[in-house]
């Protein structure tokens, strides 16, 4: 990497071009860590106060450092600082920022139309996105797709159609589960700072049972954790009340929880015995970020409906809800849909985006960051033992970080690494209930070589925190 140590008196002298606009993005960028000014730059600062000035406070920001570009595996700032990125805007630009086949197809787009409403004047793009859903996803079922713009919005109609579907209300959510920041989300969500205080009441009908947690839960197997959370269900819910069980397959905010083998299989078969929608919500685990289109075909499911978003579409917002088609069409019609729900540029932005993940490789690619990921964390962990945990899968991989004595998180020296690899140009996420996993969800186009250098900055931290 390039470090000027001194910060720049003068950063524009440093910014490659007089205007941040100007900063072309995709996968040409130079593909490196560059600090030109100490993070944050001054441009960055006069926009974090111009931030604090004008948006909402309960808008946060993990890294205060303002973007002009991104691609491959890196992100520019207004100072000219060249980022490493771990974390793909929360595992988004799987594919890359301005990823090329999607600028290229919404660009046309763009040129062509802008918006109908589907739900008014229908277009091809949607119902190809839908195809390639009912295709793409578990299971050889007939299946219909419905499209929406957020994670949240697919979750809170998945949650339509299952109790459409089932006449029955009651919806079950998992310990440290995260499905978004509406209403009924939130009430699926289970970790309440910040994402629930002060923010209720929520939606009825919603419970919440154990998850298996094999670092935490004591060694259960996944059938012993699935026996406890369906007695617990049939306990305090019963199965006849029970419209959907919603569950990550893989946890992403919860702390990149991967359940024990079985788990995930014995729930399914409960809920099909019991007449309850099996809802895999996938929009952080799809989208080959785990080595496979769904964290769900590694775990041998076959979900009855399943969420997407995230990595779906290249960073535009669009999100979508596949499901059995006898449960998908229980919902009336004029009942599904919304004004931008499954937008133009969105959708052909997906058809790239899908084309990406299939043709360039990425998905094998998310196998390889895999590899590297686990194999660097896990020889990190033999020497360190405030690494308690490394899980994940393909792309999707976490370390958490405990007090070595007593496994207690310690979330002070999880927000103190990070800090340090912000400090040090490597954009790191972090998660978990107790705020002590830091999360690698880089862009499946880095190349290894950024990838190695992001997690020596990070051992680094550790060595220094
Ligand atoms: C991010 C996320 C959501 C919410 O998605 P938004 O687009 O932020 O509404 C829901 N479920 C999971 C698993 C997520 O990771």
């Amino acid at each position: 990497m390039t470090l000027v140590d001194t910060p720049a008196k003068d950063a524009s002298a440093a910014t490659p071009a007089a205007s941040p606009a100007a900063v072309t993005g995709g996968p040409s960028l130079p593909q490196e860590r560059r600090l030109v000014t100490a993070i944050p730059g001054p441009r960055s600062q006069e926009l974090m106060a111009r931030k604090a000035a004008a948006v909402a406070s309960g808008v946060g920001t993990t890294i205060p450092v303002a973007i002009v570009a991104g691609g491959g595996g890196v992100l520019v700032d207004a100072d000219g600082n060249s980022l490493i990125d771990l974390g793909s805007g929360i595992a988004v630009t799987g594919v890359g920022n301005a990823n090329p086949r999607v600028v290229e197809a919404v660009t046309r787009q763009l040129n062509s139309f802008t918006h109908t409403c589907f739900t008014v004047a229908p277009y091809d793009s949607y119902i190809d996105v839908a195809e390639k859903l009912n295709e793409l996803t578990p299971g050889d079922h007939a299946k219909r797709t419905a499209l929406f713009n957020s994670g949240a919005e697919a979750v809170e109609n998945a949650v339509k159609v299952a109790r459409a579907y089932t006449k029955k209300q009651a919806v079950v959510a998992f310990d440290h589960a995260y499905h978004g920041r509406t209403n009924l989300t939130m009430g699926l969500t289970a970790k309440n700072i910040p994402y629930k205080n002060g923010f209720g009441p929520f939606a009825p009908e919603v419970y919440r049972v154990p998850l298996s947690y094999p670092y935490r839960d004591g060694g259960l197997s996944g059938a012993e954790a699935a026996a406890r959370a369906i007695l617990q269900i049939e306990k305090q819910i019963g199965a006849e009340n029970l419209a959907a069980m919603i569950i990550e397959p893989i946890q992403g905010e919860g702390g990149f929880i991967v359940p024990a083998a079985g788990f995930l299989p014995a729930l399914v078969e409960w809920c099909r015995a019991n007449d309850v929608v099996f809802i895999a919500d996938e929009v952080q685990s799809g989208f080959g970020r785990t080595g496979a289109w769904f964290a769900s075909d590694l775990e041998g499911i076959v979900p009855d409906v399943i969420t997407t978003a995230k990595g779906i579409a290249g960073g535009l917002p669009l999100s979508a809800v596949t499901g059995r088609a006898e449960i998908m069409d229980a919902a009336g019609a004029g009942g599904l849909g919304g004004t931008y729900a499954g937008n133009p540029l969105a959708c052909v932005a997906a058809l790239a985006s899908i084309e990406s993940y299939e043709q360039d490789g990425l998905i094998e690619r998310a196998r390889e960051i895999g590899a590297v990921l686990i194999g660097r964390l896990n020889a990190l962990r033999t020497a360190d033992a405030r690494i308690g945990d490394v899980r994940g899968r393909g792309a999707m991989v976490a370390i958490e970080l405990v007090d070595p004595a007593t496994g207690a998180p310690d979330a002070a020296l999880t927000g103190r690494v990070a800090a340090y690899a912000h400090a040090q140009g490597v954009l790191v996420l972090t998660c978990g209930t107790y705020g002590n996993v830091i999360r690698f969800l880089p862009p499946l186009t880095i190349t290894d070589d950024l990838l190695i250098e992001g997690l020596q900055v990070v051992a680094e931290g550790l060595k220094k925190a």
